[in-house]
């Protein structure tokens, strides 16, 4: 066997028939799976050949930069990304990894791409744009000032959210960004401190209060902020970037706004239900990208395990190893399981607007839980995938440390962990979510894993307060475990 590139030993493979996990879950989760098998395939086989190496070399020389003045001392806050990103990106949006959400009826090949893909950097870009194209196509504005970006015509446009503060992010109603009206339009002045996409995105969806408003999440409002003000200057000063563990190749600036021209999404009354809708589509990306990114650490721990001998034998040969590869394996299959089995479910519902229907609620609930359960996972198996390696898996000149890396930004941003905790037990306890759970699994799951669904959900509707909220990382956790145990009968 020839090694194609140093740096990994997966390179050179098609990632998508390496895995051994992803097609069965897809042909029983997508209806038209079948009309899109081959580009799952070209894609896989790009991703390996191409991707793979382009992604390693961007990551460690080339990742964007801030350039700040021209040589005539003009600020102009350019986020110069490497041609060969650039290239990258013109490639993914050919591939259709974005579609016009006006036109397309499932979300299941962005998503099915997403998980390909799955450098938590470059996918973020796409990420960010999607959920800012569905927002916009089902809200609105469409005015000349902000044209509806599908993330689809060339040229390619695109999106990011721009939400959190300094001191204000798991809970947005600390914003201090403040929103005045300017005749049709309005002018917004503050403080963004995590900005990803910042440079590369032509329209941002940002939060804040309109001036003199009580700071409470229903008062918080969204609107969209073009790059560049109606005479072409910058509408807003990149502070700077962030050096970031992971997802390096999105750049994560912070951004002052002074006047920023603003224009309303939707009823301005209804922003926070906007906003959070937002981050539904990019907490599904972090699922499926999450176990996207595990399973390439399982794949490149595998092809070393075949090939490195110690006391007389490949690693991957010894009883306790090859123990270990049978329940890592089990475990990507469940996190990739709910993950798309998340997607699934939202794919049914995502042009509900709010109040939305029960269907919507059961795919929010099931978003909280994949959300945290692959992004557990996700660090769980990547860094037993470094102890495969021994000792080489620590060294930064091969790639396996670089996927320890991205799993650790995947459980932070689109909601930490004990905020999905938190929203799972608003959805269950004020939304009624848990009993739409109980229907769905009844009739997949276990008589036991069935009771247990069902004391899980009674205590969170009735227990203490305080008491749901102490348990409610672990009840994330354990209904997790309950609905893989139940929809896994029906994979083959
Ligand atoms: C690489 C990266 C890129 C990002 N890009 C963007 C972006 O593009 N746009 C954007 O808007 N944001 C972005 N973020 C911000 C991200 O969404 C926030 O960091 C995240 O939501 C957490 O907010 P915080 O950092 O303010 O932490 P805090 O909200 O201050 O939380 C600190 C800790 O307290 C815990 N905590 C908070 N409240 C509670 C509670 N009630 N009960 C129990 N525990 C609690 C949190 O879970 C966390 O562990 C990005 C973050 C990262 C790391």
């Amino acid at each position: 066997m020839t090694t194609k590139a140093a740096f990994s030993l997966l390179v050179g493979s098609n990632i998508y028939e390496e895995d051994p996990i992803l097609k069965p879950i897809l042909k029983h989760l997508w209806e038209d799976y079948n009309d899109h098998e081959q580009e799952l395939i070209d894609f896989g086989r790009w991703a390996g050949e191409e991707l793979l190496p382009a992604l390693w070399h961007l990551d460690n020389y080339a990742p964007p930069q801030h350039l700040y003045f021209t040589p005539l001392g003009e600020r102009v806050d350019q986020i110069w990304i490497s041609p060969l990103q650039r290239n990258l990106m013109d490639r993914l949006n050919e591939f259709g990894i974005n579609s016009d959400p006006h036109s397309s009826e499932t979300l299941m090949y962005h998503y099915a791409l997403g998980y390909l893909l799955s450098d938590a950097g470059l996918y973020c870009i796409f990420t960010l744009t999607n959920q800012v194209a569905i927002i916009l196509s089902k809200y609105g504005p469409f005015k000349e000032e902000v044209p509806y970006i599908s993330g689809a015509q060339k040229p390619y446009k695109y999106g990011a959210t721009f939400y959190t503060e300094v001191t204000s992010g798991s809970d947005l109603s600390q914003n201090q960004t403040i929103a005045r009206r300017d005749g049709s339009r309005w002018l917004l002045t503050g403080e963004k401190y995590f900005t990803s996409n910042v440079g590369i995105a032509d329209y941002a969806l940002v939060t804040a209060f309109e001036e003199g408003a009580e700071r409470h999440i229903k008062n918080l409002r969204l609107f969209v902020v073009p790059r560049y003000r109606k005479d072409g200057s910058p509408n807003y000063v990149i502070r700077r970037l962030k050096p970031k563990v992971g997802s390096r190749l999105v750049p994560t600036g912070e951004v002052e706004l002074n006047n920023s021209e603003a224009y309303p999404v939707g009823d301005l009354s209804l922003g926070i239900y906007y906003t959070v809708e937002s981050l539904m589509y990019a907490r599904l990306s972090n699922a499926v990208a999450s176990m996207g990114l595990a399973m390439k650490a399982y794949l490149e721990a595998k092809k070393f395990a075949e090939r490195r001998i110690t006391f007389g034998k490949p690693i991957i040969k010894h009883t306790l190893l090859a123990a270990e590869f049978e329940e890592y394996l089990e475990k990507l299959k469940r996190g990739i399981l709910i993950g798309f089995l998340a997607v699934a479910e939202m794919d049914k519902c995502w042009q509900e607007k709010p109040p939305y229907n029960e269907q919507y609620l059961f795919a929010r609930l099931l978003t909280h839980i994949a959300k945290n359960r692959t992004a557990e996972l996700a660090i769980d198996i990547t860094q037993w995938a470094i102890e495969v390696f021994g000792g080489i898996g620590v060294l930064s000149e091969f790639i396996i440390e670089r996927w320890h890396r991205e799993a650790q930004v995947a459980i932070i941003w689109e909601g930490t962990a004990h905020i999905h905790a938190l929203e799972m037990v608003e959805t269950i306890r004020k939304k009624g979510a848990g009993r739409l759970l109980i229907e769905r699994i009844k009739g997949l799951a276990s008589p036991s894993d069935l009771k247990k669904a069902e004391q899980i959900i009674q205590f969170i509707e009735t227990g203490s307060i305080e008491e749901v909220v102490r348990k409610s990382r672990h009840l994330l956790r354990e209904l997790a475990v309950v609905i893989e145990n139940a929809y896994l009968s029906q994979i083959s």
